[in-house]
């Protein structure tokens, strides 16, 4: 038994030296395969985002269809960290409904100043509005960051490169947000 173990190592031993000799020799880059794409769900905004799937298919939780984990190119950013953002070349994107976004909705979070209302139901269809900034940077916000990353996925998949999701929403500015400049600068109370 031990001499069949020490042959079977010797064995991997010179195999082991026979390819890297060979990959020596050929000294041409190998073509490494592929590593599997794993999948996420479309983003939803939930804990489930983060979850990664070997394959295809819909999420067990939020029913989303699994997308390319690549595909998934949006950054996030802290509502604190928002000004920091140069204004000139930003274009703030809340997708809540109008009612949300105007403050007669009966949840009040406050908005973005200047930013531009597009509910993400009506994105797809009116994503032709947005033409106009497609050099901006693009931040997508709502009141919980359940909806934002949907609508900043569907803004990187209509070609749009600089789109960011502001984490936690509305919801998160007030708790979160303490600087009154910043407030000042950004906040629009409702
Ligand atoms: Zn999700
Ligand atoms: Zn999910």
């Amino acid at each position: 038994m031990k001499c069949y173990l020490e042959f079977l190592s010797v064995i991997m031993i010179g195999c082991c030296f026979m390819a890297s000799c060979a990959g020596k020799a050929s000294n041409s880059e190998q073509p490494v395969a592929d590593a599997p794409e794993n999948y996420r769900c479309f983003p939803c905004g939930l804990a489930c985002d983060t979850i990664l799937h070997p394959g295809p298919g819909t999420c067990n939780h939020c029913q989303m269809e699994l997308v390319p984990a690549s595909t998934i190119i949006h950054t996030d950013i802290l509502p604190a960290d928002m000004c920091s953002l140069d204004e000139e070349r930003t274009l703030f994107l809340d997708v809540r409904t109008a009612a949300e976004f105007n403050g007669t909705a009966p949840d009040k979070f406050g908005a973005i100043r200047n930013a531009v209302n597009i509910p993400v139901q009506e994105l797809e269809s009116r994503i032709k509005e947005l033409e106009k900034f497609r050099e901006k940077d693009i931040v997508v916000y709502c009141s919980h960051s359940h909806r934002s990353p949907r609508a900043s996925y569907m803004l990187t998949r209509h070609g749009f490169k600089k789109v960011t999701n502001m984490s936690g929403g509305m919801s998160t500015w007030k708790e979160t947000v303490t600087d009154t400049g910043c407030n000042h600068k950004l906040y629009r109370a409702q």
